[in-house]
């Protein structure tokens, strides 16, 4: 069975859910074959042979000095030496510069922002905030092919994870931007939005100043705290936080907004979350159509009661 290369996505050795995806997805076109770039590959072989890596492959240190080029080119020659089925990155800004490049080198073609692959390599991407769903298939080389982080189940499956250290020939042009220093962001008590189980989002109906209220449900329950855009624009909360189109794509088993109208480009963000609450004053809010459970009222009278029956119930 032809490798299926996979990009791991990791934070110091800590495997990003998201490979835990893409490796789930490999495993129906064939052998899944993780790509290591940087230390920690110790710490994360575990999570890479519990979803069915059957090799990983880690890159000498170098490709890890410079930005997005090296990797492309460490991508490309693996595709070349395996006989690669194709290669899958998550659709993350970097990557998929990573995922384009790798392309042009392979004389193959790239698919990005995809929510699903099957065996035949045909892609699903949703588009128009979600109300169209288009099919693709690249036709020449090796499939490169960018999926966003939360469309695929992750299923456990055992896997050899045999490491097998890998050289690469760095080109001088793809060392033209070197990585002069990496900062960690600082993390609170929360977990991130794109991983969490539980996300709680707070919309323009929250008001300025009162996102406490949003934080405090989110702290009771363990969850990640989420954002619409119009609170984000109105810089209520960061960015980083934003639920969307144009922001994180989410899908925990609980989705709870506040305040949120439900338009079209916040449900491209969430639309896939397991169970969906909505607390919103105004009855016909769109938010409604999507809910399982939709509590109609006041959220600052609605939440804070959620929030201490819960803390209640610990
Ligand atoms: C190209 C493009 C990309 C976009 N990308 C995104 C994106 O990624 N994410 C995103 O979120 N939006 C995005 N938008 C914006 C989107 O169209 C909406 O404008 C935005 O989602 C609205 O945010 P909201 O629901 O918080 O605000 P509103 O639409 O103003 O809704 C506020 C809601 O709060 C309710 N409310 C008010 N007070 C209370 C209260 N006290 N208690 C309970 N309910 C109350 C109201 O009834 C209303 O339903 C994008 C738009 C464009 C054009």
């Amino acid at each position: 069975m032809a490798e299926v290369l996979v990009l791991v996505d990791h934070v110091d050795g800590q495997v990003k859910k998201v490979t835990t995806e893409l490796l789930t997805a490999a495993r129906r076109i064939g052998e899944p074959a993780a790509v290591w770039v940087g230390e920690g590959v110790e710490s994360g072989k575990a999570a890479l042979a519990e979803f069915g890596a059957e090799k990983v492959y880690v890159a000498p240190a170098e490709v890890n000095d410079y930005v997005v080029a090296p990797k492309a080119e460490l991508l490309t020659k693996l595709a070349q030496d395996k006989g690669a089925a194709a290669i899958l990155v998550s659709a993350t800004a970097e990557n998929k510069e990573i995922a384009g490049r790798t392309a042009v080198k392979l004389g193959s073609g790239v698919l990005t922002d995809v929510v699903d692959v099957n065996a035949e390599l045909v892609t699903e991407h949703s588009i128009f905030g979600g109300a169209t769903v288009t099919h693709a298939r690249v036709r020449t080389g090796v499939p490169v092919i960018a999926v966003r982080p939360n469309s695929v189940v992750p299923e456990a499956a055992a896997g050899a994870a045999a490491e097998e250290a890998v050289s690469v020939e760095i080109s001088d042009a793809a060392k033209t931007a070197k990585v002069v220093e990496r900062v960690v962001q600082e993390k609170g008590e929360r977990p991130e939005l794109t991983e969490a189980a539980i996300v709680v989002s707070g919309g323009r109906g929250v008001g300025s100043d009162d996102f406490a209220v949003v934080e405090n449900l989110a702290d009771s329950l363990g969850a990640a705290v989420g954002a619409s855009r119009a609170v984000v624009d109105s810089g209520w909360y960061p960015n980083q936080f934003q639920v969307g189109q144009t922001g994180k794509t989410v899908s925990p088993n609980l989705y709870i907004a506040l305040g949120i109208s439900g338009a079209i480009q916040h449900r491209a963000g969430m639309q896939t979350s397991k169970n969906i609450v909505a607390v919103n004053k105004d009855p016909e809010a769109p938010i409604f159509e999507l809910a399982d459970f939709g509590v109609v009222g006041d959220l600052h009278t609605v939440a804070p009661q959620l929030t201490e029956e819960i803390n209640k119930r610990k």
